[in-house]
């Protein structure tokens, strides 16, 4: 597990002013990466760095060679149009190119001319995926999601008995997971009407996002081997947001047996940003299993997962739509949630995923599961805020919604801070709803 080391230093300072105002996602403690280009250029993508509001260009940066050893091989890698080859050099890499990133970006560093010349502002840049994603599983691993959602597709049955014993998972879709901005077409599926006998093909009417973080794979595992809950954090190389987009209409209709399907596989939005398990270090918590509850198998506890295998991450969604951004009103929040409350460990999951010989590679891309929290107000989803569309959410332009109409944007977003520790931020997710395309 990551450490606490001189990167995380509260007190450090970069000669970019915009990091050091302790207010934006992006100081020199964070450090996340990303894949970018100028926009509206057809420049190749290229790993970056956010800090303050810069991008620092890493394929510039690698070609000063102001970097040396490890963080340089790291550097280099980085500079590929995806941090897969990044992700597949492990922990040491990493490491190396954050500590060498965090001096050179300080207050007296030496390197602070050729730094400046490989920065970008970022509302000049465009993202890109971050990773070529070869696999992408969705888990489950909020109770509170689980138990909500169950009582409205099963009141009598809401939480399933398997759930408490094993972390629940499906096979998703990683083809049309997009980076925030982007704008897709309301999903038209098979929906059986209330009260019907036959289904019929038209565009859902309950659109819904769910509030996740992404799990982004570094080193991947041989197919047939297994990833231990004590290995299980260096196959890690970082998080970002997810928004699982779900059509509640096509789901209810078809996720029987076999699970989710075209209710979910539309679209994916994850933020650009992927925020590393060691710029977390200062956030971990503990986990714990009440004892009425059944306690893990053997092969996913350990002291040190129930000793710092949470992470303490505030998140956030918020609605805009078409009527806000006429008005010029800010987008308005839905929900406010803390990761800490997960039933299920990252570490967790990747061992899960493992144990039966699956090989994760680098660059595939784990979703968390919708994150709500113990309370009605932390729910992570619109079907459960609405008690399945039943309570309105009103909002301050005095417009109502049950579930998403065209034209809405949800954007999500999450920090961590506490005494003694600088403030990070994740950036955002930001995703569209537009018309379903003609019939
Ligand atoms: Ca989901």
């Amino acid at each position: 597990m990551n450490q606490i080391n001189e990167t995380h230093d509260a007190a450090l300072k970069s000669f970019i002013e915009s990091a050091n105002d302790g207010l934006t996602d992006f100081p020199l403690q964070n450090l996340p990466f990303a894949v970018f280009r100028r926009a509206g250029t057809s420049e190749t993508f290229r790993g970056g760095v956010a800090i303050g509001d810069q991008v620092l260009d890493l394929a510039a940066l690698a070609a000063k060679s102001v970097l040396a050893g490890d963080a340089a091989a790291a550097c280099t890698a980085a500079s590929e149009s995806t941090l897969n080859l990044l992700m597949a050099m492990g922990l040491p890499a990493w490491s190396a190119l954050r500590l060498a990133l965090s001096r050179a970006l300080r207050v007296g560093s030496a390197h602070e001319p050729q730094i400046r010349a490989c920065l970008l502002a970022q509302h000049d840049v465009e993202y890109g995926i971050p990773a070529q994603i070869g696999d992408y599983t969705d888990f489950y691993t909020s109770v509170y999601h689980a138990t909500n959602i169950g009582r409205l597709f099963r009141p009598d049955n809401p939480l399933l008995p398997n759930y408490k014993w094993v972390p629940i998972g499906y096979h998703g879709r990683a083809s049309s997971v997009a980076v925030s901005g982007q704008s897709f077409p309301r999903p038209v599926g098979q929906i059986m009407p209330p009260g019907a006998t036959e289904p019929v093909l038209a565009p859902s009417k309950r659109m819904d996002y769910e509030l996740e973080l992404g799990i982004f794979v570094g080193q991947g595992n041989a197919l047939g081997s297994r990833v231990t809950i004590a290995q299980a954090e260096s196959h890690v190389f970082g998080v970002c947001l997810l928004n699982d987009w779900s059509a509640r209409d096509l789901q209810a209709w078809e996720y029987q047996p076999l699970g989710p399907f075209l209710a979910k596989n539309f679209a994916t939005t994850i933020s650009p940003w992927i925020v590393t398990l060691e710029a977390l270090a200062p956030y971990r918590a503990g986990w714990t299993r009440v004892a009425e509850d059944p306690q893990p198998l053997p092969y996913l506890d350990s002291l040190e997962n129930r000793q710092q295998g949470a992470f303490d991450i505030q998140l956030e969604v918020l609605i805009e739509t078409p009527r806000m951004r006429e008005l010029e009103l800010p987008p308005e929040r839905l929900c406010l949630t803390n990761y800490r409350h997960a039933y299920w460990t990252l570490s967790q999951l990747v061992t899960h995923h493992t144990v039966n010989g699956c090989n994760l590679q680098p660059g595939d891309l784990l979703g968390t599961g919708t994150l709500s929290g113990p309370t009605a107000t932390e729910a992570g989803a619109l079907i459960e805020l609405t008690v399945g569309g039943k309570q309105p959410v009103a909002l301050s332009t005095g417009e109502s919604r049950t579930f998403l109409e065209d034209g809405d944007a949800v954007i999500l977003r999450a920090h961590c801070e506490k005494p003694g520790a600088a403030r990070i931020g994740f950036g955002q997710s930001y995703g569209r709803i537009s018309p379903a395309a003609a019939l």
